[in-house]
């Protein structure tokens, strides 16, 4: 049954709008059960499996028993500052996500007494009595880990495609299963469902019960890193390529097992996107439920980053299979970084700003709302059509949309291009997804800088993403990722130092009240030959 047919069919008179919602889902499952084949749009076709940069040569024995020590080395090499950047991860970013509960709350973004804390207070935040008294909230834990449960459930009985992963350096491809889509319609039909039969309860005990559930999490995190560290030291195991320096520290927190599974059961797999996504719009919604509930009504502010951070896990989830040849799948162990980032952070920080908004109210003014949602569809069209673009490059490179794109032949076998939205910089997907989250943040306005937590976090992220998979990508393309990186000179913000001057020139500018002839010409000064050149020939240009 097509998308169409699906939103245009009867349903029998008798069946009460309940049951219209669970004939709707049932209709929608089976077609998102469709094998991705059928479903998937050119928008983003699944790129087919290719070797993962932890392919090599199969080890084995002439027994043909595979040799594990020899498919493990040891790692050389550190990222994230090594030993001690693993033990500050591991310290303070559970602490971050406490600091935010604690700090944004009713009383303020952050509260007004912050300012007169003292040296006691802090001596007494690291006691088992403020622990009792404000972290331990046994039904909040229960809360959290039936939802984490009931979607690893759901994972298992939920019916999906079986597609296979990349070729693993073992010799192996594994089996994932692609089902998170129908999970997340399977949830939001329950929660419609319990809204009409008992209320707005649930979503507002998320709101109410938020440092518990945070609690929970980062504890929860721990258990699962704890499990999988320990679980790959087990005989037969495909480890991290970056994962084994025998640093107990370090492994833990960079992730020591490539694919930990339970029988078939993929941890990282189903960590990856279902509970830290599906948890984030789970606490969007009892965000604007809580506004709505407090209110009476839900603002244009609210329903922007409900939209717009929907939209994101939507799409990420409808193309659920494109995850299988990321780097955190391919390449990444997984340890405490992934489990604690999808576990924890992503659901508890990325909410930040819904949750800003239940509590401190605002709604934009139009010329706000235009330049906000100006932003956000910028930044998708960006994001999604050079994503699309390499997708279709690397699945049908005589596509009608990819065949005129330039490109460069490596010695390593796969093409790299040098024009269209990679001919402009190396990394603009990264650019446009960044574009979005300053969308996601704006519309909580200028009172705090507070909510503006993830754009700056993000940008730090992408930033050294981007210099992780540099360095990726020059230890396989070597001589040939120069000669990429020659003709697409910039990292991700094109003509970045234009930009960068641009600004600062601005800025000074209007410090000094300069005229803008001024101010072209401190651009000018100020900023990379290449601007220099841009506006030389813009002045030639321009009648006097
Ligand atoms: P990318 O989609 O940017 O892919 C990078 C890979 O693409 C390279 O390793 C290389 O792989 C290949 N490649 C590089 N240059 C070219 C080229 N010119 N032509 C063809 N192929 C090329 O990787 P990510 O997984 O980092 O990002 C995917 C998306 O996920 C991005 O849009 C990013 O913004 C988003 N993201 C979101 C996060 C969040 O928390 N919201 C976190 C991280 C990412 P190969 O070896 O195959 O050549």
């Amino acid at each position: 049954m097509q998308a169409a047919e699906l939103v245009h069919r009867d349903f029998p008179m008798e069946i009460t709008c309940d049951s219209r919602v669970l004939y709707f889902f049932l209709d929608t499952l089976r077609l998102l059960t469709m094998p991705p084949k059928k479903r998937q749009t050119a928008t983003n076709p699944v790129p087919s499996p290719s070797p993962s940069p932890n392919t090599a040569e199969v080890e084995a024995s002439p027994s043909g028993v595979i040799n594990y020590e020899k498919l493990n080395p040891k790692t050389e090499h550190f990222e994230f500052l090594g030993p001690p950047g693993a033990a500050a991860m591991i310290t303070f970013l559970p602490l971050l996500v406490w600091f935010l509960a604690f700090f944004c709350n009713e009383d303020g973004c952050p509260p007004k007494s912050i300012w007169s804390i003292g040296v006691e207070d802090l001596s007494r935040w690291f006691s088992l009595k403020f622990f009792l008294a404000n972290m331990y909230d046994p039904t909040a834990y229960a809360a959290y880990l039936g939802f984490v449960l009931f979607l690893a459930g759901l994972y298992i009985v939920l019916p999906g495609e079986e597609i296979e992963g990349t070729l693993l350096r073992n010799g192996k491809r594994l089996k994932y299963k692609v089902n998170a889509f129908a999970s997340l319609h399977l949830l939001i039909a329950m929660g419609f469902l319990n809204i009409r039969s008992s209320g707005f309860g649930p979503f507002l005990f998320i709101y109410d019960h938020w440092v518990g559930i945070v609690t929970a999490a980062n504890i929860f995190s721990f258990i699962v890193s704890f499990y999988v560290y320990g679980s790959s030291f087990l005989p037969g195991k495909l480890l991290a390529l970056g994962g084994n320096t025998g640093i107990w520290i370090y492994d833990f927190m960079i992730g020591r097992e490539l694919n930990p599974r339970i029988g078939k059961f993929d941890i990282k797999y189903f960590i990856e996107l279902r509970p830290g996504l599906i948890g984030w719009v789970t606490s969007n919604s009892a965000m604007a439920i809580k506004q709505y509930v407090s209110l009476g009504r839900v603002t244009n502010s609210m329903m922007l980053v409900n939209v717009f951070q929907a939209w994101y896990v939507i799409d990420s989830l409808y193309n659920e299979a494109a995850v299988l040849t990321t780097m955190d799948i391919t390449t990444d162990g997984f340890g405490f970084m992934l489990a604690f980032g999808n576990l924890s952070w992503l659901p508890m920080v990325y909410s930040l700003q819904a949750r800003y908004l239940a509590a401190f109210p605002r709604d934009l003014n139009y010329a706000e709302l235009v330049g906000v949602i100006a932003l956000q569809l910028t930044g998708y069209y960006i994001f999604r059509s050079s994503n699309g673009q390499k997708n279709k490059f690397r699945t049908d490179p005589e596509g009608d949309d990819v065949k005129h794109l330039e490109y460069i032949e490596t010695t390593a076998g796969t093409r790299l291009l040098t024009s269209g939205w990679w001919g402009i910089s190396r990394h603009i997907n990264y650019l446009g997804d960044w574009l979005m989250s300053i969308a996601w943040c704006l519309p909580c306005g200028y009172a705090t800088p507070i909510p503006y937590f993830y754009m700056i976090y993000f940008a730090i992220l992408l930033l050294h993403r981007e210099r992780r998979d540099d360095d990726k990508c020059r230890k396989k393309y070597g001589k040939d990722w120069d000669r990429y990186c020659e003709i697409v000179k910039w990292r991700i913000i094109p003509g970045k130092p234009c930009v960068f001057g641009g600004i600062f020139a601005l800025v000074v500018a209007k410090c000094r009240g300069l005229q803008f002839s001024n101010w072209v010409r401190i651009t000018i000064s100020h900023t990379h030959p290449l601007c220099r050149h841009l506006l030389t020939n813009l002045e030639a240009k321009t009648p006097t």
